[in-house]
């Protein structure tokens, strides 16, 4: 299981280092943060993999906003999230910058978490399996690559998707790309068990709760339950 938490434009170099002196995880999950980038340098070296939360697919160049997969390698972050629809909503990423963002970041050596998932309005108008078939296309097949599948409507807003939509989505996902998938949108300790239990669910991308390292933690131990 993957636990991978998603901290968005939250905790800064102080907090992060208070946040590991606190967290307390327990062995036999695959934990990983996502913390900011001016956090990274701080996360790494900690006994817990950092990713990042974007990666260019360039090596180096006139991309003001950007970092590429080196300067993360050279900071000890071993992977990225790549796709987030939070970026797909606010930031102009597309299927294609996708791909390359994946392919580059892989190339370089980072692991990656590449995230899909359907809208509300996709969901009400019986898209969803279009939408995710469109976006997994897109997504390069890897070892060193994971998909998390979130459903938009379920991020940040605290509307879990029942256990039987992630399973069915998740179905869906590992007939079209040989890969493991996690689930993000809302989850917390108290439907982590549930989720995670889902036979096609491999793990969890946290937003929100992430933030706690109690509840961090607490999912962490979900996973093994
Ligand atoms: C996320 O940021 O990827 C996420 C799933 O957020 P939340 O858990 O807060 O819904």
């Amino acid at each position: 299981m993957v636990i991978a938490g998603n901290w968005k434009m939250f905790k800064g170099p102080a907090e992060t280092d208070r946040f590991l002196d606190e967290l307390d995880l327990p062995s036999g999950v695959e934990a990983v943060l996502c913390p900011p980038f001016p956090s990274l340098a701080t996360a790494t070296g900690r006994g817990i993999p950092v990713f990042a939360q974007n990666v260019h697919w360039a090596a180096e160049g006139a991309f003001t906003g950007e970092v590429s997969a080196g300067m993360l390698l050279e900071l000890g972050v071993e992977g990225a999230l790549v796709g987030h629809s939070e970026r797909r909503q606010h930031f102009g990423e597309t299927d294609d910058t996708v791909r390359r963002r994946c392919e580059h970041a892989l190339e370089a050596g980072l692991r990656v978490i590449a995230c899909v998932g359907e809208t509300e309005s996709e969901r009400e108008a019986g898209e969803t399996a279009d939408v995710l078939r469109r976006q997994v296309a897109a997504i390069p097949r890897h070892e060193a690559l994971v998909i998390a599948y979130e459903p938009v409507w379920a991020i940040g807003t605290g509307k879990t998707a029942t256990s039987e939509i992630a399973q069915e989505a998740h179905a869906l996902i590992k007939e079209l790309h040989d890969t493991r998938v996690l689930y993000g949108g809302s989850v917390k300790p108290e439907n982590a068990a549930e989720l995670l239990g889902q036979p096609a669910v491999d793990g969890a991308l946290v937003g929100g709760a992430s933030l706690d390292p109690g509840s961090f933690a607490a999912i962490c131990r979900a996973a093994l339950s």
